[in-house]
């Protein structure tokens, strides 16, 4: 038997005994969650904004120690990995694109600590123990002198950040980058960090949170409130937006931000059935509009050497670590970014 933290409904977790998962496949390892971070949607799962039926394993962020692998699975007891989110396979058509998000072996949106999106449960982060299949396409080994702290949010948040800017900089080398920030608390800063560590030419966080601001400043970002509110309309136009907001009109904002042939990454989840969008203006300027789930396990590889290199600091984004123990409350803390340890 095992721990494992249990999301039973808005505002109420428990550590349960379930049964501790063993291989079942010759590419499995079993895994013990060594630090684990609070994925911005978990929350709102948590406080009941959006609405996930319980029970269900909790924890989808994580870095993990190898405990017992398969003889495929490419890893070795004691190892440090990285963990994605997402369940893929890297064999199916839509991996080897490069789609990890969809991999074609699962039910859709499958991916651990979330069973609501796919109905598979997968197990938690928040797990003494935790069954990673394919391993040998899942997991990445820890970078050298890589904080686990620092990294347990790579497989998903800091993804999410980085792939908004990473593409978009990589075709338009030293470009502006506008980041308008808010309900994607976290993935909104890390997209302002990995844009400064991407060499942008100028990066400006929007945001109307003065902690997040001064995040975002510390990331090496410009900083200002966003005052949609206030009247704010848009004075400039960027290479490259993300935005993290989640509001309506900050989304109709980043479009309008984004200059002639620019790309504009929705990475916040808009909830509303419809979100208007001023799409004549998209059209006569030439917007790439993405929004999507990340790639979390092709996306990684950037995202480490991202971090290891010193140059992305997450750490600046991380306002509070709490032990497993303190978990059902701190989940519901509403900073930024908390990160737990066993
Ligand atoms: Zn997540
Ligand atoms: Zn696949």
């Amino acid at each position: 038997m095992m721990r494992q933290l249990t999301f039973v409904k808005p505002g109420q977790f428990e550590w349960q005994d379930v049964p501790a998962p063993r291989l079942m496949a010759d590419t499995d390892a079993i895994v013990r969650p060594i630090a684990v971070a609070r994925c911005d949607l978990d929350f709102y799962i948590a406080v009941g904004v959006v609405k996930y039926p319980g029970p269900f394993a909790f924890g989808h962020e994580c870095v993990a120690e190898v405990v017992e692998a398969g003889p495929a699975a490419g890893v070795v007891p004691g190892q440090k990995v990285v963990v994605p989110f997402q369940l893929s396979c890297g064999r199916c058509d839509n991996c080897r694109k490069g789609w990890t998000n969809s991999c074609t072996a699962y039910p859709f949106a499958a991916a651990f600590g979330l069973k609501p999106t796919s109905g598979l449960e997968s197990g938690g982060a928040f797990s003494d123990l935790l069954r990673v299949p394919f391993a040998d396409h899942m997991l990445l080994p820890l970078p050298e002198g890589l904080d686990p702290l620092i990294a347990a949010g790579a497989g998903d948040n800091i993804a999410d950040g980085y792939r908004g800017v990473a593409g978009p900089l990589a075709e338009r080398p030293g470009g502006r980058v506008l980041v308008v920030g808010g309900l994607a608390q976290s993935v909104g800063l890390y997209a302002a960090g990995a844009a400064v560590a991407l060499g942008a030419g100028e990066v400006l966080y929007l945001d109307d949170d003065s902690g997040r601001r001064a995040r975002a400043e510390s990331l090496g970002a410009r900083v200002e409130p966003l005052g949609l509110d206030a009247g704010r309309t848009p004075s400039d136009q960027y290479d490259v937006v993300v935005e993290a907001n989640g509001m309506p009109q900050a989304l109709a904002f980043a479009v309008q931000s984004t200059g002639a042939n620019g790309y504009l990454t929705s990475v916040a989840i808009h909830l509303a059935p419809e979100t208007p969008i001023p799409l004549t203006r998209a059209y006569y300027k030439g917007l790439t509009f993405n929004t999507s789930r990340v790639h979390s396990r092709s996306t990684l590889p950037g995202v480490l050497e991202c971090l290891a290199c010193g140059k992305l600091k997450a750490e600046a984004v991380t306002h509070r670590c709490a032990s497993f123990a303190e978990a059902p409350d701190a989940l519901m803390d509403p900073g930024p970014k908390i990160l737990f340890q066993p």
